[in-house]
Parts: structure tokens; C-alpha cells; sequence
């Protein structure tokens, strides 16, 4: 956890970025959560302590973070963004219940042959499977609630 905040500090000093508070406060936020945030979870979490910081802020820090590659986001069709502290290559579990983002790790994907179709569709920048379903906790609750 320390070697990402040295890091954050070594890229800011790289790119003429001043460290602020902010930056900090919300770097840390998203470092913590495990649960793929959205913008507004994060912009939560940080009025806490910075009742005067705005959703915006938030929202550009997160994607200067981004841009330097020290956390993802993750690509759903269905609703916002959500970003990732997780940066190794990784696919996620999504329950259409709750929205909870499991990851997965599966290095087996990789060398896997793509079809002739997605080979000839374009550049490939990355792979990345996503499961739908229900999860366990809510598949608990739904069969209690019966
Ligand atoms: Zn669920
Ligand atoms: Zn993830």
C-alpha cells in the first residue's frame, strides 16, 4: 500500500503536479475500496472530511489516476464508470442484483486463439471477460425471502 503512495508522489513530481490534499484524500479512498467505486462512492466517502470538495474534482482526479495508470476502470455497458485500484490483468464478476464487482484472475484467457472475426475486426488493446449473474449473498436472500 505505501509503494502506490510513493509511487503517486513520484508521478506527480514527474508531471509537475502538485500533491494536494485532495488528490491525496481521494487517492487514498479509492486505494482502499475494494469494491469497484463509482464516482459518486468515492465523492461520498471523501465529503466526509471535505465537505467543500466537489463531485468534478473528484471525478478529474480519478481519471488523472487513470491516465497514469495507477488504478483501472471498469467497462460496463449498463451504468457509470467504476474504477479499480486492481491494475493487474484481471476479468470481473458482475451481479445484475446488487452491482457488486467480483475479480478474477484467469491467466489461461490469454493464450487462448481469438476468433478469425476479432482478428481481422481491428487493433486489439485489451481482453477482458465479464460474468453476469447472481451472486451467492443474494441468491441467500431471495430464497429466504420466499
Ligand atoms: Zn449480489
Ligand atoms: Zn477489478
Amino acid at each position: 500500500m505505501d509503494n502506490k503512495f510513493e509511487l503517486l508522489k513520484e508521478i506527480c513530481k514527474n508531471h509537475g503536479v502538485k500533491l494536494t490534499y485532495q488528490k491525496l484524500e481521494i487517492f487514498r479512498e479509492i486505494i482502499k475500496a475494494k469494491n469497484h467505486p463509482s464516482v459518486e462512492d468515492i465523492y461520498n466517502r471523501v465529503k466526509v472530511n471535505m465537505p467543500t470538495i466537489s463531485i468534478d474534482t473528484v471525478y478529474r482526479s480519478l481519471n488523472t489516476f487513470y491516465s497514469w495508470g495507477l488504478i483501472s476502470k471498469v467497462h460496463i455497458f449498463c451504468d457509470k464508470a467504476r474504477f479499480d485500484s486492481n491494475t493487474r490483468l484481471h476479468h470481473h464478476m458482475l451481479c445484475t442484483e446488487c452491482e457488486k464487482l467480483w475479480d478474477f484472475y484467469w491467466p489461461e484467457f490469454y493464450s487462448i486463439e481469438l476468433p478469425a472475426e476479432v482478428k481481422e475486426w481491428g487493433n486489439i488493446e485489451g481482453q477482458f471477460v465479464e460474468i453476469r449473474g447472481i451472486c451467492r449473498e443474494c441468491l441467500k436472500e431471495s430464497e429466504t425471502s420466499r
